[in-house]
């Protein structure tokens, strides 16, 4: 067991400074990790860095500066290629986020998908992973198929495999799902997907930040993360893609730093990952980025997983001693988030009346109306844990949801 004093919780949470503050007259408790989590002052401090001394623009410059910020961003290529054990550092291109690798694969895959041709996704997907695919196949008049889920909030993996046709091209999943935390078997989803020749695209906007990834182990085709959910900044992330796919996708975008020569009839693109960067790069970010990675290598990933699970399984034991809560996500195979409801509370009430108590919890649909729909709610109360969390902090929370019920009954 990992406990807190093994992993030094109380010297971890003096890197976040905003762990110590006060949210209306009451110490914060920040349950919202699964949206965005906080980012520790080495992070802060590389952004400070970056603005303060080495600040230009990239890939270009011949001056000094220029080429200390062209180290640093590649650097943080390089950081991100050893962490999720990519091939070649040329397979990470970095983007906004989550969303645009997303909508990146979507583009791309609008000039090589014909009618007919088939998508797969799943039930469980966050509305980023649903709408940019709706788009796709009304572009080109490919077919969406939807993986179904079990009460559990697991993937109905007998149904997955009726799913497939010889029209099937792509499968897309998340890893972890958002909504409920339900880890889904994605090393045995990529080798059916492989088997029937399609490939596979996954979300792992909610596994980077808790487990290991690594991708040439999983044979994933493509990958894709947000920082600010990885103790970095917001408005960077990455995008893994294997080479010869890159290779095959047009561009996303066309300007500066993706072309290769222009002249005013026909322009050639960069090699890779330029092809995908046009523009200037989100620079500061993508160093932060890196250093983010750094920061959550040095506790460990193992250990965070470890101790997040323990988190996981008090909370849920703690929240299951109230009567009339409902927990939706119960797979054995969970990351440490809790969605629940209490009999006919709206999870709005409930949110509000905790964050009065200082307490920042995700009430809604979770941009997952589908999975809402599915259990017939309109939304649930969302819990999500990170390595700074404390199991004192779980009990004051215990305390609040139970002073909220009594308030709303
Ligand atoms: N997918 C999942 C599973 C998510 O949880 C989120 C963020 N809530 C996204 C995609 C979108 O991420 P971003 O807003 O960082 O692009």
């Amino acid at each position: 067991m990992l406990t807190e004093e093994i992993l030094n919780i109380e010297k971890i949470r003096a890197d976040f400074p905003i762990l110590s503050r006060k949210v209306n007259g009451h110490p914060l408790i920040y349950f919202d990790n699964a949206a965005t989590s906080q980012t520790p002052k080495q992070v802060v401090d590389a952004i400070v860095n970056y603005y303060e001394f080495h600040n230009s623009n990239v890939h270009r410059g011949v001056h000094q500066i220029s080429q200390e910020a062209t180290d640093m961003i590649e650097n943080a290529r390089d950081i991100i290629k050893e962490h999720f054990n990519a091939k070649k550092r040329e397979e990470i291109i970095f983007t906004k986020g989550t969303t645009e690798g997303i909508n990146l694969i979507a583009n791309g895959f609008s000039a090589i998908l014909q009618k007919g041709d088939e998508i797969i996704i799943s039930a469980l997907e966050h509305h980023s992973n649903i709408v940019p695919w709706q788009i796709l196949c009304e572009k080109t008049g490919a077919k969406l198929k939807v993986i179904p889920i079990t009460q559990e909030g697991k993937l109905d993996m007998a149904a997955f495999e009726k799913l497939f046709s010889n029209k099937t091209k792509l499968v897309f999943v998340a890893h972890v799902s958002n909504a409920l935390g339900t880890i889904n078997p994605v090393k045995e989803i990529i080798a059916k997907a492989h088997q029937h020749g399609a490939a596979v695209l996954l979300d792992g906007a909610q596994a980077t930040p808790h487990m290991k990834v690594d991708l040439q182990q999983l044979d994933a085709d493509f990958y894709v993360a947000s920082a600010h959910k990885m103790y970095g900044p917001t408005g960077i992330g990455m995008l893994y893609g294997k080479e010869e796919w890159l290779n095959k996708l047009p561009p996303y975008q066309a300007g500066g730093e993706m072309i290769d020569q222009v002249t005013l009839e026909k322009s050639t693109y960069a090699p890779l990952p330029h092809k995908f960067e046009a523009g200037t790069p989100n620079i500061c970010g993508a160093i932060a980025f890196g250093e983010a990675i750094n920061y959550i290598n040095n506790i460990g990933l193992d250990n965070i997983a470890a101790y997040e699970e323990e988190l996981l399984k008090y909370a849920t034991e703690k929240l299951q001693e109230i009567e009339g809560l409902k927990i939706y996500g119960t797979s054995a195979n969970k990351a440490a988030v809790i969605s629940f409801n209490i009999e006919s509370l709206h999870p709005y009430d409930i949110g509000s009346i905790i964050d009065k108590l200082g307490i920042a919890v995700r009430t809604g649909h979770h941009c997952t109306q589908p999975i809402m729909d599915y259990y017939q709610i309109p939304g649930t109360v969302r819990a999500s844990f990170a390595f700074y969390n404390t199991k004192k902090e779980i009990d004051n929370f215990v305390k609040a949801v139970k002073r909220a019920k009594t308030m709303l009954l």
